[in-house]
């Protein structure tokens, strides 16, 4: 029988990734492209449509060419997009009116203070800002000439030939104007802020034929759609997090802590937002999610200072003293989330002396990113009964062994990192092949996981890091509100 191979497409903040793979979910090709962020006026943070397009067309390409295959030899493609980036554009000419708005912009913060500091309610005030200050989108709303997309439905709309105008419950439920309650764009948000409901996409299931084809211009011959997600969604197939309570950690840019939590929506206490997992048919799953926007930036910081030269010596540098000899870090590039929900919050070290090295601000550098992590962990704790025993890591960062056993050591869970550690392409790999039969079950999915290894808690590093976990707590607390 001829070897069925899934196309998996997943566009992040910094690249673009596609990655094909067997039907024992393994890599036959792969082809990778930056992103180009524009920065046109202070605080904006946009992508280009059309270079983004074209470097989407390129890359895809290069992955079929790498793995010495045709289009017409793909089964079908699964796509995983950034959430919360959004484009509008002319119902009439398909022309944009603006560029991406990505949810790194800080156009709309003013009015961001003045609601709500939370990541997705951030893409309803940019939209709000969107809809009153450009011009030429405010006309054509009048005009009912308006189509609004995340980055994941404007994909659609492109790869179906313009056919289709679709977003499913994932990235729907990151925009922060769906309802995840009612599983329906929500009226009185859109009324508050004065989006017009026929500009939005229909909300569908995560996987299913409702996504269609691609034209066959694109790479040659048709390629069915069988699955679009976001990108948290993606990652948590692709560690397996199908069961209440199991748990990943993505550490990439931003840390991304999600915790599936069934079909039961999670009640925002303390700052981790309920985002709707996925929805297949009748099963529909929740997700409570933590995060950090500073990660890897961090990382890519800290080397770009000199702290080290590559991000791969860090753990080793970090090891090679016994502690911080009482420096600090505070990583808040782009404020503090759960439990601050600080955007004012400022960056430091604090308690430098003229005894402190270069690996003394290393470790300190990288136990604040594990402090962070513990911290997002105890909030879900706090907010959850379920048992936990496992954290499912992933992300560039997560090949830092000196924060990985941190990590379990302070939240005492054993700590699994996989071979494979690009889990939004293997999780639409996995969502598309459960469609297309080539895997039969989850447990099957399980079954192909790899693991590459194994953190176990240590309960007296735990012990002997309680006084420095509360220093550095106090050190945060010093630096929350900076900017007020
Ligand atoms: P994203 O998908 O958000 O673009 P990745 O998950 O690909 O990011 O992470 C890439 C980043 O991970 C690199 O830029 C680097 O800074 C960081 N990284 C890679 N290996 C290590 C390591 N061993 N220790 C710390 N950071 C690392």
């Amino acid at each position: 029988m001829a070897e069925k191979y899934v196309l998996t497409l997943d566009i992040g903040t910094t690249t673009i990734r596609s990655f094909i793979y067997n039907s024992k979910a393994e890599t036959v090709g792969s082809a990778v492209d930056q992103v180009v962020l524009h920065y046109p006026s202070p605080g904006f943070v946009e992508i280009d449509p059309d270079e983004l397009w074209n470097s989407i067309k390129q890359i895809v390409a290069n992955s079929l060419k790498d793995a010495n295959l045709t289009a017409a030899q793909i089964s079908a493609m699964g796509i995983s997009t950034l959430r919360s980036t959004f484009i509008t554009w002319s119902r009439e000419t398909g022309k944009p009116f603006h560029r991406f708005i990505t949810w790194k912009d800080l156009r709309a913060d003013k009015l961001v203070n003045q609601w709500n500091e939370s990541y997705t309610w951030k893409t309803t005030l940019r939209l709000s800002w969107a809809l009153q200050n450009i011009e030429p989108l405010r006309e054509a709303v009048k005009k009912d000439d308006v189509m609004f997309g995340t980055l994941d439905t404007w994909l659609l709309h492109k790869l179906t030939g313009g056919k289709i105008h679709v977003t499913d419950v994932s990235s729907a439920s990151a925009t922060g104007f769906f309802d995840p309650f009612c599983m329906q764009w929500g009226g009185w948000a859109l009324g508050l802020f004065k989006i017009p409901r026929g500009v939005l996409p229909e909300v569908v299931d995560t996987a299913g034929e409702h996504f269609g084809s691609t034209t066959p211009d694109i790479w040659g011959k048709p390629i069915p759609i069988r699955s679009c997600m976001a990108d948290q969604t993606a990652s948590m197939w692709g560690s397996c997090c199908f069961d209440v309570g199991d748990v990943k950690l993505t550490m990439g840019t931003g840390t991304f802590f999600n915790i599936n939590t069934g079909s039961v929506p999670h009640a925002n206490v303390s700052g981790l937002y309920p985002i709707v997992g996925w929805r297949l048919g009748s099963e529909l799953v929740y997700s409570a999610e933590g995060s950090n926007n500073d990660t890897a930036s961090i990382i890519k910081w800290a080397q770009n200072l000199g702290l080290f030269d590559n991000p791969q010596d860090s753990a080793e540098i970090a090891e090679s003293v016994p502690d911080s000899d009482g420096v600090y870090f505070i990583p808040a590039f782009s404020g503090l989330g759960a439990p601050y929900n600080d955007g004012s919050a400022a960056s430091g070290f604090v308690g430098m002396k003229p005894s402190t090295t270069k690996a003394h601000l290393v470790r300190a550098v990288l136990e604040s990113l594990a402090f962070r992590i513990a911290q997002l962990y105890n909030c879900v704790r706090a907010e959850n009964s379920y048992e936990f025993n496992i954290i499912r890591v992933d992300g560039g960062v997560s090949n830092n062994d000196f924060i990985a056993q941190l990590v379990a050591d302070l939240t005492g869970l054993r700590v699994e990192r996989p071979l494979h550690t690009e889990m939004s392409s293997l999780g639409c790999a996995h969502v598309v092949g459960l469609q297309l039969g080539i895997w039969k079950s989850k447990e099957e999915l399980k079954s192909l996981r790899k693991v590459e290894c194994v953190f176990n808690p240590r309960p007296q590093v735990k012990k002997a890091y309680e006084v420095t976990c509360s220093r550095w707590e106090d050190a945060v607390k010093r630096m929350c509100g900076w900017y007020i």
